[in-house]
Formats: C-alpha cells, structure tokens, sequence
C-alpha cells in the first residue's frame, strides 16, 4: 500500500489534540525500531526508544564497574543515573550522566550483557517508572517501543501492537544493518539468544489480550509503516483487538 493510499494527511488527523499513544513491542530484528520512528515521524507524535535505556544501564554499569551479579547496585544504577535521550524521531542521542553514548551503546558488548539489567526486577520496575514519566511528559501523544511496552510500561495505550518477523528474515535484516560482516553462527548469537534471555523476564512474542499483531517477514520497509498505520487508525477507530 502506497502513501497515497494510506492518505497521510487523513491520518495526521488521527485524534488530533488528544491522546495517542503507540505502544509497540517485538523481537530484535524485526524492523521495530525503523518502524517506529517513522510512525512517530508521519503522525506528528515524539517518539522514546526503551532498549536505549536498557542499553545505557548496562553502559553505565560496565564503565563503573558495577557487577552484573550485584543485583542491588545493578537496581540502584538504574534508579539513579542520569539518562537524557532524543525523543524526535529524527534526531537520535543519549547520554548518561552527561557523557555521549549513542554510538557506544550499540556496541556489540553492550548487546550481549544488556540481558542482566534487563532480567534485574528492581531495574526493570525503575525504567518502567522513568518511561511512564516520560510518556505522560510527552502529554500522551507518543510511540514507545520496546519489549513490555503493550503490557506493563502502558496497557493504557489508544494503540498496542507487536511487530513480528520470522527468524529468517529477522537475522537477514540484524546482517544487513551489521554490514554483512558476521558469521550464521555470530547472528544467530546476537539475535536469537537475547531474545531467548529476554523471554525469561518478558513474553514480547505473543499478543496479549486486546494487542494487534504485524508480521513484517514479507514486507518492505513502507509496507511495513503502512500496516502499522492501519493498526493504529483501527485501534483509534474499533479498539483493541478482538
Ligand atoms: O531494542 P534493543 O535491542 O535496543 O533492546 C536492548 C535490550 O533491552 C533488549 O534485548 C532487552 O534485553 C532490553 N529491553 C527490555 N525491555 C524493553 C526494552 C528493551 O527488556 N522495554
């Protein structure tokens, strides 16, 4: 489905001076985060990465060394750094206790340790809290991506989905923003254990109650924003899922 049939305009229109919420979660590779922005970006609405968070825990956590194992500290790192992150989709930073960490939090050694903060009960209760501050900051017109954004972070949400894609295309698209350069061996690594670490803690592959679900593995980029589009505009106009 095109732009024009989409009619962008008609969708910029889409509760206009109300509350929207966009709550969208999913597996790594599954083009949620591209997504996302681009919703954010089409319908007018800020936009909050929450892995970033995640991500800039485990950061903080490496930098001070804080071990992992240290539940308490791990917990008390997350309550009380500094985060300050871009919530337009067009621009992207993050620092911690003012220190730029946008590109080191994307390294792959913070990938592979993200999972203990994130699988921390105490860490993961004080994001939480920091996300829903952010959203209602953001007077509730918003798209929060993450892995428990539809469930715990806002069940409120006007619109929840998960975005999914098979594991073929997931790792396909994890290589290509990787550069080609990793093994079968090193993707499968990256992508499919984190997400098997992270289902411990949280099931983000599985709709909940009233969550739509978009699998993108045989859609492009636009089509992919297009079908989340229409999600939302049937959440605005019918409600949550059946
Ligand atoms: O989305 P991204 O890959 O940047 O997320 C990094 C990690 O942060 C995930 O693998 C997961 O462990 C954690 N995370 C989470 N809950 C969220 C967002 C991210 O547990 N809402």
């Amino acid at each position: 489905m095109s732009n024009a049939e989409l009619n962008i305009a008609d969708i910029q229109q889409l509760r206009m001076g109300k509350s929207l919420v966009i709550a969208m979660d999913g597996p790594s590779g599954s083009g949620k985060s591209s997504v996302s922005k681009a919703v954010a970006t089409r319908l007018g609405l800020a936009f909050l990465d929450t892995g970033a968070m995640y991500r800039s825990v485990t950061w903080h956590c490496i930098n001070a060394n804080i071990d992992f194992a240290n539940a308490t500290a791990v917990e008390a790192a997350a309550r009380t750094i500094k985060i300050e992150q871009s919530l337009e989709p067009d621009t992207e930073f993050v620092k911690v206790n003012g220190v730029f960490v946008t590109d080191a939090i994307r390294d792959p050694k913070i990938s592979a340790s993200v999972s203990s903060v994130a699988t921390n009960l105490g860490a993961r209760a004080a994001l939480v809290r920091r996300q829903q501050d952010i959203i209602a900051a953001s007077d509730r017109r918003i798209v929060v991506e993450g892995r428990d954004i539809t469930t715990v972070v806002a069940p409120d949400a006007e619109a929840r989905l998960i975005l999914t894609a098979s594991e073929a295309a997931r790792m396909r698209r994890r290589g290509l923003q990787l550069g080609g350069t990793q093994s079968a061996a090193q993707l499968a690594e990256q992508v499919l254990a984190r997400d098997a670490k992270d289902s411990t803690v949280v099931d983000f592959q599985r709709a909940a109650d009233g969550v739509y679900t978009v699998d993108s593995s045989d859609l492009d980029f636009e089509q992919t924003v297009a079908a989340v589009i229409n999600v939302v505009r049937q959440c605005v106009n019918e409600g949550p899922a059946a």
